[in-house]
Formats: C-alpha cells, structure tokens, sequence
C-alpha cells in the first residue's frame, strides 16, 4: 500500500472538540443548549444505530438532541404535523428527519417532508432553498456528507483550486452538492453517473476523486490517475462472501472482521487503489465520522443564526 490514509476519526473530533466552546458560548448567551430535533419514523434498525449515534455525540458536544419517534403505521400528515411543531419549537434550532421513511409513506414523501422543514432549521441542507443558496455560493447550512468530504480534504491539506475533481454520483444528498462545493473552491468539476461512457478514461483525469455510488468496490486501480487524492463516500454492509472474496484476500483482517461478525461495511473504492492513490479515505473512519460532526455544527450554525436574526429583530 503507498496512499496516504486520510484519517476521518481524527477529523471528526478535531471538529466536535472546536464545537464544544461555542456551544458553551451559545448556551451562556442564550439561557439553553443549541437544540435539535431528530424524527425517526418506524424501526429500521440501521435508523436506530445512526440515530443513537447522533443523540451521544450531540450530548458530547454540548447539544441538545430530543428523539420523536413516530410508529411505522404513522401517515404522512402526522409526520408534516410534528415537523410542523418543530418548527415553531423556540428550543429546537434544528431538525433531522432520519431517511427512509417507511415506503408506505409514498414515493415523494422524503421531497415532500424536507420541503416542510423551515429552510432555517434544516441541518441536512436538503430544502430547496439551502439548495439554491449553495449552487449561488452562499449557502449557511450545507449537507453533511459533502461539507464533512471539503472539511476533511482542507485539513488534510489537500489542494483543491485549480485541480480537476470528478465525483461519481449524481444524487441530491451526496453528488451534487460534493460537486458544487468543489466548484466554489475552484476545482473543475465533472460529475459522472451511470450513463457516463467510458467512465474510467474520465475518472482517471481525476486529481481528486469522490465515489458516492452505493456499489462496493466499484472504483478500481483502472479508474485511479496515480497519485490522485480518492475519497470513498459509499457505505454498504456486505454479507456475502463472493463480495468480500472479489475485495479482500482470505485470512486478511479484514476477511477475519468479516468471518467474525458475518458482515462487512465496506465503501464504493477496492482496496486495491490504495497501491495507486496518493491518499485515500477508509471505509469504515473515512468520510462517516465527519457527516455526523457536520451534523452537530449545521446544528450550531442553525442556533447562532436565529439567535443573531431574533437580535436584530429586537432593534428598535
Ligand atoms: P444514490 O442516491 O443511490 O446515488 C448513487 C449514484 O451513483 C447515482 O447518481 C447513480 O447514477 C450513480 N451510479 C450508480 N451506478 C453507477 C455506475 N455503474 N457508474 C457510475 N455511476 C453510477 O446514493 P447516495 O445517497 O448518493 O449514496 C451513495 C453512497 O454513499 C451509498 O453507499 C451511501 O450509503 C453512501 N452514503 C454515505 C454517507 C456517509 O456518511 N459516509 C452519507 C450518505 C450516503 P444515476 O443517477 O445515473 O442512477
């Protein structure tokens, strides 16, 4: 292996740790914690581990989380209702409606729930309006995964201006703000999805390349520039074993992980890149540990911003 491994856990608590006092700083001007509200709709068992995940660290870092469930038999309109109350909630700055719902909810429930969430409080940046601010660069709340990717890359000291990025994924969470916020630091950027022909002639123009598939190992050693920087966004339990065989050698440790527990999380990159990459992000402690940190300064972002509007609003 010669790539650089770019370490997202480090990241991730630098991140959290700068947090803390401008909670604290927040929470003394204002008399509470900066609050979000979290909706978790149903019991998907991989919704409640992430969900867990961002109540603790929320805690950690001096946040204020409420979790409001709502059972899986649960309409559409209940769901609007309690957004709507989160809404006109003074203590809760922020509001996560955990993805997915329950498919009984309909196809455009997601579109129709995160356009309900006050385009203030939207700590996942996914209204229409933090959408427009971001494509005019000016944008306060970003999504998670891609602000978590630039904050990672900045701190790795990754050079962005005047590089060519080429992120393959074109969805609304992941692909295109990625591509976006690379633009705005003055990268070229293309964007690739599953029409783009002869993907690997492009991706390897790549000097920085970001992969939010949702296909394990996808991204090979033919799709890698040498040297290029390779951020892996896909996260995928695995457990099938022909999957792993075509990714990891047995008796690796990662092969043992997977004979352990009988599942993989694995990203969209083969390990195999990491002989041509110059730095690569792992999957796990890549890029996920920096989309919750992000998560928990939206929702800081969130608070300081309507405590800084209700302010001048009290001007006389
Ligand atoms: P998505 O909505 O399913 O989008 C996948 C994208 O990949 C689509 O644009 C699709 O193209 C493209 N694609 C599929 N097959 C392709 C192929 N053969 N060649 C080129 N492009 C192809 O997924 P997503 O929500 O963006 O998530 C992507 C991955 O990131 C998933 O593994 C997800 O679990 C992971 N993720 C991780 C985090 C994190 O915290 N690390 C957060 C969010 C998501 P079309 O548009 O043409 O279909």
């Amino acid at each position: 292996m010669s790539a650089r491994l770019l370490d997202g856990v480090a990241a991730a608590d630098a991140i959290r740790a700068e947090l803390v006092p401008r909670a604290r700083a927040f929470a003394d001007a204002a008399g509470r914690r900066p609050g979000l509200g979290i909706i978790l709709v149903g019991e998907n068992p991989s919704s409640e581990i992430y969900v867990r995940g961002k109540l603790k660290s929320a805690d950690a870092a001096g946040l204020r989380a409420d979790l409001e469930r709502l059972p899986a038999t649960a309409s559409l309109a209940d769901l609007l209702a309690l957004v709507e109350r989160l809404n006109r909630s003074e203590v809760h700055d922020a509001i996560l409606v955990q993805s997915p719902l329950p498919a009984a909810m309909g196809g455009d429930a997601e579109r129709r729930v995160f356009d309900a969430v006050l385009p203030e409080k939207d700590v996942d940046g996914f209204h229409p309006v933090n959408v427009g601010k971001l494509v005019q660069n000016r944008a306060e709340l970003v999504a998670c995964t891609p602000s978590g990717v630039i904050a990672l890359l900045e701190r790795e000291h990754i050079p962005i201006a005047g590089r060519r990025a080429v992120v393959v994924g074109r969805s609304d969470i992941v692909g295109k703000p990625m591509a976006l916020l690379l633009l705005h630091r003055h990268a070229t950027v293309t964007i690739c999805h599953s029409r783009t022909a002869d993907l690997p002639a492009v991706t390897r123009e790549a000097d920085v390349l970001v992969a939010a598939i949702g296909r394990p190992g996808f991204i090979t050693r033919e799709h890698v520039k040498p040297g290029a920087t390779v951020v892996d966004v896909g996260i995928t339990s695995i457990a099938d074993r022909e999957t792993i065989a075509r990714m990891y050698a047995p008796g690796s440790p990662r092969w043992q992980t997977f004979e352990k527990r009988g599942s993989l999380v694995v990203g969209d990159v083969h390990p195999e890149v990491a002989d041509v990459a110059g730095a690569l992000t792992p999957v796990p402690g890549g890029v996920g540990p920096l989309t919750i940190a992000m998560l928990l300064r939206n929702t800081l972002i969130a608070a300081e911003t309507r405590a800084a509007r209700a302010g001048d609003h009290s001007r006389p």
